[in-house]
């Protein structure tokens, strides 16, 4: 679904105008290059289902934050579009497309604060109870609840140390607090044990259908939750389809990927 009306609507509307993302995001024949002009990106061409998990795999340097990075709007492709229910993203609305899309990175920044602090940097008008109900998605409200002091725990070096796992979860709270219609998760379980992973792999279950989520693995055993995957290697793409069937499929990249096999 594509509302023109929006496209149309002028000056500062126009400019604040969200894009909803109702039906579905579409990268179309997307490159990049950085400075020097070497691609490391060449022609992808995917779409991220409105509500669904779609699982981006590839192994290390295959430019798949680089994507991320085209998908937040930090990059702008050097070819090619994405169009978010068929508007393109462009200077004019980039910004406002910005504060729809939640990052979690692999490694997490907090900051020397409390974790209520933390988590008002994406949401400074955020009350307690807001707070908690993404602690709470993000399976972060137990252990933050047997911290001293709870939100006002303070955190980082001179602080309260937290785990890998206790960090990405806050991280994941902090993103959710942006409402994001967008939520891309690059390499955010990749450092963490297997029980941190499948409490993140919980939230992304129970998230599903709320929004509209990337995740982004260099191994495909992190992914099992995914409807969708995008297969890259070297810039390109090499496969994509629905997980279950990609699985399946023998000899198909994800299962060799999956069973161990080199491609
Ligand atoms: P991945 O996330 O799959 O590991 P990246 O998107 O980070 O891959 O990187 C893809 C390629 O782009 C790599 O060869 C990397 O060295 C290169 N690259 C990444 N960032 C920059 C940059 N800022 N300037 C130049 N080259 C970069
Ligand atoms: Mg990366």
């Amino acid at each position: 679904r594509f509302d023109a009306a929006r496209e149309t609507e002028p000056g500062d509307a126009a400019q604040n105008a969200r894009l909803p993302l109702d039906a579905g995001l579409n990268v179309r024949d997307v490159s990049f290059a950085y400075g020097d002009g070497t691609p490391v990106v060449s022609g992808i061409t995917f779409g991220l289902p409105a509500g669904k998990v779609t699982a981006l795999i590839g192994p290390s340097g295959s430019g798949k934050s680089t994507i991320a990075d085209m998908l937040l709007g930090l990059l702008e492709p050097t070819d090619g579009s994405i169009l978010v229910d068929g508007l393109e993203i462009t200077a004019k609305n980039r910004r406002a497309w910005r504060d729809q899309v939640a990052y979690v990175p692999q490694d997490v920044f907090l900051l020397h604060n409390t974790i209520a602090a933390n988590l008002r940097l994406a949401a400074p008008q955020a009350g307690d109870e807001e707070l908690w109900a993404a602690l709470r998605k993000a399976q972060a409200a137990d252990f933050v609840e047997r911290l001293d002091g709870r939100l006002e725990t303070v955190v980082g070096d001179r602080g309260v140390r937290l785990s890998g796992g206790e960090r990405q979860r806050i991280a994941l709270a902090r993103a959710l607090l942006r409402k994001p219609s967008l939520l891309i998760l690059d390499e955010a379980t990749s450092a963490l044990d297997w029980q941190n992973q499948s409490l993140i792999a919980q939230s992304i279950e129970e998230l599903r259908g709320q929004m509209t989520i990337l995740t982004i693995a260099h191994r495909p055993s992190m992914i099992a939750f995914a409807d969708w995957v995008v297969a890259i290697e070297g810039g390109r793409m090499v496969e994509v389809g629905q997980y279950r069937r990609l699985k399946a499929k023998s000899g198909s990249r994800l299962a060799r990927m999956l069973s161990g096999e080199r491609a």
